[in-house]
């Protein structure tokens, strides 16, 4: 028999998974936390945000602010705009492609009519294409 352990106080992970942890976090649960607030803060930056992601935004900022986490909001918003920058890139490429791709089609669709060759065309052609040996 072991001795009973002294109980720790237990409390739920912060990262609102609901593991019973006795730190804080579950291991890389602060980095899943930290993720979630960088989203919320930068939900709120967002043009469309309502006042409800604004809210959250600026609790998650204090909570980042107050973990010392403002660095990794710093550099994952420079990440997403450059990401979002390489996104919009592609986009236009994708959109430039299809459009030459529609231009190709359109060509393929519609071939240019040729005019039938006239009939005496058709009989010159013909006795030129005789084996003159
Ligand atoms: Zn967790």
């Amino acid at each position: 028999m072991t001795a009973p352990k002294t109980p720790k106080a237990v409390r739920h992970c912060l990262c609102g998974c609901g593991a019973t942890v006795t730190k804080e976090f579950r291991p890389g649960h602060d980095a899943k936390l930290k993720g979630a607030l960088i989203n919320q803060v930068l939900a709120a930056e967002a043009p469309k945000a309502t006042k409800a992601d604004k809210a959250a935004g600026s609790k998650a900022l204090a909570t980042l602010t107050a973990r010392g986490w403002l660095a990794h909001l710093d550099k994952s918003r420079a990440s997403r705009s450059a990401k979002a920058e390489r996104a919009a890139a592609r986009r236009a490429a994708r959109a430039a492609a299809r459009s030459e791709a529609a231009t190709a089609a359109v060509v393929t669709d519609h071939p240019v009519e040729q005019p039938e060759p006239h009939p005496g065309d058709r009989l010159g052609k013909a006795l030129a294409e005789l084996p003159t040996a």
